[in-house]
């Protein structure tokens, strides 16, 4: 079996391990695309739409935020973002969610699910108190190690899992991986989880059948990041991403060099698409 990779116009042909669909979801292209830091959407062709860490729309420390004509879509819930079915959130951090900008995209859309730990929400409370409390569309979740919680929603399985946001002041983060089934594929993306590799193995996350892993930059980075992914993490496609703006030329020199095989979607709305199943061309 193959799968595809389109950046632009230029298609890449990447080999894919058979047998790991999902038996129950039909394969459609699925697409990645980029927002703040490491916000995404998956697609799977317009009809599921699951955004990740995507509510960010300004700048923080160094990390950056969306360009000014993507953000008055964003306030609006239009464009890529009308039909988010769900927006899961990782953790707290502000280059992560934004709480002013998620109460915003949760008062301006009808239909959007947000999932996320109580920290989250707590942070939420004081810009959109009644919307944070009602909660009809607010789903807490507080996945515990061994324990994760399972979530189908229409055609979309989402399994979020405990991993740890490192030791220390962070020991008391709530940071969830999630393991996204849309369109055939099976896509992680673990927050800003700590490289240690107990807690990979821990979340089994090495046993997952992932097909896309979305991670931050710094596991390329000379350090214990590069073991973990070769180890845990070895997956068709990886998209390394968190990568501040005024680091982006240098990390993609380093990353062309070091791994060439791991793609970078270098502004808000770059996207990549993937294909499950793709018959050669005869
Ligand atoms: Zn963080």
């Amino acid at each position: 079996m193959q799968s595809s990779a389109r950046i632009g116009g230029k298609l890449v042909i990447l080999a894919l391990f058979a047998g790991i669909m999902a038996p129950e979801v039909l394969p459609a292209d699925v697409t990645v695309t980029q927002l703040a830091n490491e916000g995404v959407i998956l697609s799977d062709g317009g009809k599921n739409q699951v955004m990740i860490d995507g509510m960010v729309t300004e700048p923080y420390s160094l990390y950056g935020g969306l360009p000014e004509n993507v953000v008055a879509l964003y306030s609006r819930a239009s464009g890529p973002f009308a039909e988010i079915e769900v927006a899961l959130v990782s953790h707290q951090h502000h280059d992560h969610n934004q709480p002013a900008a998620s109460c915003q995209l949760m008062q301006k859309s009808t239909g959007t699910l947000l999932v996320s730990s109580q920290q989250v929400v707590d942070l939420m409370h004081e810009k959109c108190r009644q919307l944070a409390v009602a909660g009809a569309r607010i789903k807490v979740i507080d996945p515990q190690y061994g324990q994760p919680e399972v979530m189908q929603l229409g055609d979309i399985k989402i399994t979020a899992f405990r991993l740890s946001h490192g030791g220390g002041k962070y020991a008391v983060l709530q940071n969830f991986g999630f393991l996204v089934e849309i369109g055939g594929m099976r896509v992680l993306h673990v927050g800003d989880a700590d490289m240690n590799a107990a807690d990979f193995i821990r979340a089994g996350v090495h046993s997952m059948g992932i097909d896309i892993a979305l991670l931050p930059f710094w596991y390329f980075a000379p350090g214990p990041g590069g073991e973990l992914v070769s180890t845990y993490i070895d997956v068709p496609h990886k998209i390394a991403n968190h990568i501040p703006p005024g680091e982006m030329a240098e990390t993609k020199e380093y990353m062309q060099g070091a791994y060439p095989d791991v793609l970078i979607l270098e502004n808000p709305m770059d996207q990549v698409s993937f294909s499950p199943a793709v018959s050669p061309t005869p």
